[in-house]
C-alpha cells in the first residue's frame, strides 16, 4: 500500500487542484512507495495567498524574540522526530541512511542558530552630513520566499534556506523536487506542532515547469532561493530578472581536490574518497577533479585504489554499505553515459566503470565507484558535473599549474588542498576562485559560515550572518527636526 501525501497549505491539508497524484519511487527497490500530490498554477496562487496574508497576520507583528523560540521549538521537534525525518528521505533518495540521519540531526541545529539570531537582526543610527536630521536604517522582511531545491538532499538544503528567511520574519513556499517531495511535507507537520501560524510555511509539490515557474513568475513572490542544476538555475534567472525579483542561486560544481607531495597522504586519501564517493558522488560539492603532484601520482592512486576497491555497495538501509544506489534512473543513465564518455576521449579507467545489478543490487539502479586516470582538463569529464561517484585525475607540476588546471573551469563552488606547508595552502587559498576552500579537509558544512559559488556554481551566500542579510531589505528612515520653514523650489545638499 502506498501512502497518499496532501499539499500543505495555511496549515491545512488539502487536495491538488488538478486532481492527480504521482509516483515517488524508492531508488534501491525500484518500487512506487508514496504518491505525491501534482500541483499546478491555481495551487502556487493559493500558496502564494496564504503565505502573503501569512505576513500581514500574526507572524508580521509577533516580536523578533517570540518568532527565534518558534524556530527553536521547530529545530527541537526536529531532533525529536529525527528518524521518520531520515526514513522519507532516504527512501526517496537512496543515501545512506546513516548519513541522511546525521543530516537531519544537524539540520535541527540551522534552526537553533538562526532562532538566536532572529532578534539581533539590528538597523543603525547613521551620523548624517546634514544639520536637523535623525537618520536610521531598518531591516525589513522581503515577503514571500519560494525555495526550490533538488533531489540529493531535500531537508537540510532547504533549511538552508528557510532558517535564515524565516528568522528574518518572512515566508515560505517549499518546493522540493519532484523525486524528493515526501520529507518536506513530514517536516511540515512539525510546523503545526511547534505552533507556527498559518500560511507561514507551505509546500507545493510537482514539476518545475507546471510548480515552479508559475512561482517564480508570481507577482506575490518577491524572493526566490533555488538551489539545482546549471539548465534549471539559468532559466529561473531568466525568469525572475523579467520580474526583477531577487535570486540566490547554488548550482553545480567540478572541484579541484588538489593533494601536493608534501601532504599526509593517509589523510589525504581518506579525504579524496570522502570528496567523491560518499553520497555516491551525488552532492554539489563533490570533489570530482582530482589533481595530484605528479610525484605522487602513482603512489597516491594506489591508496585510493586500495579504499576505494573495497567499497561496499547495497542496500542503504543497511549499516555495513558504504555506498547506496542512484537516486534517479535518469541520473543513473547520465552517470553511466558520462563514463563512455571519459572512455570515449581516451581517459583511462582503472576502477569500476559499470554498473552493478543482480543480488543485493534491488532495482540495478548502482554505479560502481569510478576512477579515471590520464585526463586531460579540457576533456567533458573534467569540465562537466557527472554528480555521481566518477573520479578525474589529473597531474600537476607545481603550484602555478595547480592554480592554472583548478581554475581553468567555469564552476567555482569549491576546493580542497592537501599539504603541511602553511605557505602553500595560505597562496592557494587565495588564487582559487571558489566559495568553499577546504585545506587538510574534505565537504565540511556549517550553520555558522557562508557557501555559495563563484562564476556558473551560482550567487548568493547560504549560512551565517550573511545569509540572513540576503532576506532582508533595507530602509533608510529620515526624520526631520527642523523648525525653519525651507524653501520650497529650492534643494538643499
Ligand atoms: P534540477 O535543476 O533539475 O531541479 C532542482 C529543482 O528545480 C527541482 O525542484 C525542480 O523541479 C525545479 N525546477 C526545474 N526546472 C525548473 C524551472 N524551469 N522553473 C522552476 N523550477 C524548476 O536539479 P536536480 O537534478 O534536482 O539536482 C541536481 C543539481 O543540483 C546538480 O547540478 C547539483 O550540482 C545541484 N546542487 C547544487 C547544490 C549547491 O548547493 N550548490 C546542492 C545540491 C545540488
Amino acid at each position: 500500500m502506498t501512502q497518499r501525501y496532501q499539499l500543505f497549505i495555511n496549515n491545512e491539508w488539502v487536495d491538488p487542484l488538478s486532481g492527480l497524484w504521482f509516483d515517488t519511487l524508492d531508488p534501491f527497490s525500484g518500487e512506487a512507495w508514496a504518491e505525491i500530490p501534482r500541483a499546478n498554477k491555481e495551487d502556487v496562487d493559493r500558496a502564494v495567498e496564504a503565505a502573503s496574508a501569512a505576513m500581514d497576520g500574526p507572524w508580521g507583528t509577533m516580536s523578533a524574540t517570540d518568532r527565534g523560540l518558534l524556530l527553536h521549538k521547530l529545530g527541537e521537534l526536529i531532533e525529536k522526530n529525527a528518524d521518520n525525518l531520515t526514513l522519507a528521505e532516504s527512501r526517496d533518495n537512496g543515501k545512506l541512511s546513516s548519513e541522511v540521519g546525521g543530516q537531519v540531526r544537524y539540520m535541527a541545529k540551522y534552526f537553533y542558530y538562526y532562532g538566536g539570531l532572529a532578534d539581533k537582526i539590528q538597523g543603525a543610527v547613521i551620523p548624517m552630513d546634514k544639520p536637523k536630521v535623525f537618520n536610521y536604517t531598518r531591516y525589513e522582511p522581503i515577503g514571500v520566499v519560494a525555495t526550490i531545491t533538488p533531489w540529493n538532499s531535500s531537508l537540510l538544503l532547504t533549511a538552508w534556506k528557510i532558517a535564515p528567511a524565516l528568522c528574518a520574519g518572512n515566508t515560505i513556499i517549499a518546493k522540493p523536487s519532484e523525486h524528493t517531495s515526501a520529507s518536506m511535507f513530514e517536516l511540515a507537520k512539525l510546523f503545526i506542532e511547534a505552533g507556527f501560524p498559518p500560511g507561514v510555511f507551505n509546500v507545493i509539490t510537482g514539476f518545475g515547469n507546471e510548480v515552479g515557474e508559475p512561482l517564480v513568475t508570481h507577482p506575490k513572490v518577491p524572493r526566490i532561493a533555488f538551489t539545482g542544476g546549471d539548465e534549471g538555475g539559468k532559466r529561473v534567472n531568466l525568469l525572475a530578472a523579467q520580474h526583477l525579483k531577487r535570486v540566490s542561486l547554488e548550482l553545480g560544481g567540478k572541484s579541484p581536490h588538489i593533494i601536493f607531495d608534501d601532504a599526509d597522504l593517509t589523510r589525504a586519501a581518506n579525504g579524496v574518497i570522502t570528496g567523491i564517493f560518499s553520497a555516491g558522488g551525488q552532492t554539489c560539492m563533490a570533489g570530482s577533479r582530482l589533481l595530484l603532484q605528479e610525484d605522487i601520482h602513482d603512489e597516491f592512486i594506489e591508496r585510493l585504489l586500495a579504499i576505494a576497491g573495497k567499497a561496499k555497495l547495497g542496500d542503504p538501509t543497511r549499516s555495513d554499505v558504504q555506498v547506496g544506489p542512484v537516486a534517479t534512473r535518469p541520473q543513473f543513465e547520465k552517470i553511466m553515459e558520462y563514463i563512455q564518455i571519459g572512455k570515449d576521449e581516451g581517459a583511462r579507467c582503472i576502477l569500476g566503470g559499470n554498473a552493478r545489478t543482480g543480488e543485493g543490487f534491488g532495482a540495478g539502479q548502482f554505479v560502481e565507484p569510478t576512477i579515471f586516470v590520464d585526463v586531460d582538463n579540457s576533456m567533458r569529464i573534467a569540465q562537466e558535473e557527472v554528480f555521481g561517484p566518477v573520479l578525474a585525475v589529473i597531474k600537476f607540476k607545481d603550484e602555478a599549474d595547480a592554480i592554472r588546471i583548478a581554475n581553468d573551469i567555469r564552476f567555482g563552488l569549491a576546493a580542497g588542498i592537501w599539504t603541511k606547508s602553511l605557505h602553500r595552502a595560505m597562496l592557494m587559498s587565495e588564487k582559487i576562485k571558489a566559495g568553499t576552500v577546504w585545506v587538510n579537509n574534505y565537504r565540511s558544512t556549517s550553520f555558522t559560515t557562508p557557501f555559495g559559488g563563484y562564476k556558473d556554481s551560482g550567487l548568493g551566500r547560504e549560512g551565517g550572518i550573511e545569509a540572513v542579510k540576503e532576506y532582508l531589505e533595507t530602509k533608510s528612515v529620515w526624520i526631520s527636526t527642523d523648525l525653519d520653514m525651507p524653501d520650497p523650489f529650492v534643494r538643499k545638499y
